[in-house]
């Protein structure tokens, strides 16, 4: 029996059901269920929320977030093989862990859940990001969670909290503080895994606000963001020209030096010119 739970130790799971962990799914699992309480505790007070968790694995958050009161919990995992550990943990919570076996990427959870919902996730990187933009560009805001606490990779979790003028800022900074307060708040080490990933890991909370700091067009603006840091050392003028022909005008209007490298644009600006760009097509 586990310290949080009367489950079994998760290495006692993943051998009753063969889920050794597969690198082409990303698997690296956390076996302490005290750091995946823990985890579980910074998406903040579970007791009123639903709690969308990607990625369940073998199902080490999933009772991280049951055993924190989650009052229920959508679990969606590509992994059939995880499915037979994963309802053990069902059944040890009647009526409060809904499991889908599928890709996050094409479910949506507002056919299962209801407000408030929170996020909690650890997952493979391409996938983490690709969902972190989606939350974060919804066209209609404040969108359907209230939080999310994600696991990324170090430098990626730099990046979401990165200023301007740094070498981690970028468009996931951008989009990240444009609609929310994101914070890392643990950092672990690659032996906090099993197996260990050659990264060190951090957890990211981040908070949607109210309302975005600054109008624009979610879709508009992403477009902005990506082209002036798809070629980060070029001047604006020249990584905007995919943009259009009048795009110097635009920078002009937002208050944009055009011979300025995006590095060095604030999100003020980014919104701003995004809002030129907008009113002009
Ligand atoms: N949450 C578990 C833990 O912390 O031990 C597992 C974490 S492991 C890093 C990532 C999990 O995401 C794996 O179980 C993997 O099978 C799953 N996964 C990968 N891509 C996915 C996708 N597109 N949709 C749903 N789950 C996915």
């Amino acid at each position: 029996m586990s310290t949080i739970d009367n489950l079994p130790p998760l290495r006692e799971v993943i051998d009753t059901h063969g889920i050794a962990a597969k690198k082409s799914l990303g698997q690296n699992f956390l076996l302490d269920l005290n750091l995946t309480a823990k985890i579980a505790r910074m998406a903040g007070d579970l007791s009123g929320a639903d709690v969308l968790e990607v990625g369940p694995g073998p199902g080490g958050l999933t009772r991280g977030l049951l055993a924190e009161g989650a009052r229920r919990v959508l679990a969606i995992e590509k992994d059939e093989r995880c499915m037979s550990a994963l309802a053990e943990i069902s059944a040890a919570y009647p009526g409060q862990l809904e499991v889908i076996n599928g890709d996050a990427l094409e479910v949506n959870p507002l056919t299962y859940l209801t407000p408030p919902i929170k996020v909690a996730a650890n997952l493979p990187y391409n996938v983490g990001t690709e969902l972190l933009v989606r939350w974060l560009t919804p066209p209609e805001w404040p969108p359907f969670w209230e939080s999310l606490t994600l696991m990324f990779q170090r430098e990626v979790a730099q990046r979401i909290v990165a200023q301007p003028g740094t070498k981690a800022y970028g468009r996931l900074a951008l989009l990240a503080q444009w609609r929310a307060e994101p914070r890392i708040v643990l950092d672990l080490p690659p032996e906090a895994f099993s197996p260990p990933p050659k990264v060190s890991s951090a957890v990211v909370h981040l908070t949607a606000l109210p309302a975005p700091r600054f109008e624009a067009d979610p879709a508009v603006l992403n477009r902005v963001v990506a082209a002036g840091f798809n070629q980060r050392r070029k001047m604006l003028r020249s990584a905007l020209k995919v943009l259009g022909p009048d795009i110097e005008d635009h920078l002009v209007a937002a208050g944009i030096k055009p011979t300025e490298r995006a590095e060095q644009v604030s999100l003020e600006e980014f919104c701003a010119l995004a809002r030129s760009v907008a009113s002009a097509s």
